[in-house]
């Protein structure tokens, strides 16, 4: 009583859910879903009477006063959203952080998030990543981002969709050169899943030889800048350099 699980759901291969989302699922009061159609059919798919309750962005923080008052009264809740773990750029963040603030009890149930089963598999480093979730629909403010993250040690990941995903590697590729190692990763655990680690100029042109390979979603992961090969040398330096060669006999 009085608990709200925070319950991932799969990213796409519906084997992908575990054992304890499917027992919690079946046992709450109630589940806040995203998309209450949507998730009707994963409840379908796994024999799961449920009770959902929608909670999306846009009305998320005027639902969650009722939904702490269901708490409060003694009901149990799972969050879910339409795909991977909530929260991650998916509604949860109002509901859990009143659920300090009224002493309810927050219970993660883990699965499938498209971030991490990207990096898994991306080859870059991931022993240091940050997050950054989708970049701006604007040109103009995804180039200031990017320009911004320039320097950025960290392996970075992006979400993308498929509207913008062109446009987005093609503001990357004017900010960190064709050389910089992007790993695009799309459809994951789906039929279409393809993974590709490779330079941002080859990677374009690979996105642009087919136009189904734009439809989909899509995780970037970017590497971190690496100091030692990427700094600009100082023009000065490299002039001294020559001069010093020169007379070095
Ligand atoms: N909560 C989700 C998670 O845990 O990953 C993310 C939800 S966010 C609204 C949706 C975005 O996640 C998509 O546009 C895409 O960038 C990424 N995504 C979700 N499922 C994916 C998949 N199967 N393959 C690649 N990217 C995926």
């Amino acid at each position: 009583p009085s608990t709200l699980y925070i319950v991932a759901t799969p990213i796409g291969n519906l084997g992908d859910i575990t054992l304890r989302a499917i027992e919690t699922l079946k046992n709450v009061d109630l589940i806040a879903a995203e998309d209450t159609r949507h998730s009707g059919l994963l409840l379908q798919h796994f024999a799961i009477e449920g009770r959902l309750y929608p909670l999306h962005d846009h009305n998320e923080q005027q639902k969650t006063e009722a939904l702490i008052e269901k708490l409060k009264s003694g009901l149990s809740i799972a969050l879910i959203s339409d795909a991977g773990t909530p929260l991650i750029n998916d509604p949860g963040y109002h509901l859990v952080k009143a659920c300090y603030q009224n002493q309810i009890t927050v219970v993660p149930v883990p699965g499938a998030c498209a971030a991490i089963t990207a990096l898994s598999v991306s080859g870059l480093p991931t022993d240091r990543f940050c997050y950054e979730g989708f970049l701006p629909a604007k040109s103009k403010a995804r180039i200031d981002l990017l320009t911004q993250l320039k320097q950025e040690p960290r392996t970075v990941v992006f979400y993308e969709s498929t509207h913008r995903i062109l446009d987005s590697l093609q503001d990357m590729l004017n900010v960190y050169g064709p050389e910089k190692i992007v790993v695009l990763a799309k459809e994951l655990t789906k039929s279409w899943e393809t993974i590709i680690h490779s330079p941002l100029k080859d990677l374009i042109e690979w996105l642009k030889a087919d136009d189904n390979r734009r439809k989909g979603e899509f995780v970037l992961i970017v590497e971190g800048y690496d100091k030692v090969n990427e700094q600009e040398i100082d023009p000065d330096a490299i002039k001294l350099l020559n001069r010093l060669q020169q007379e070095i006999p």
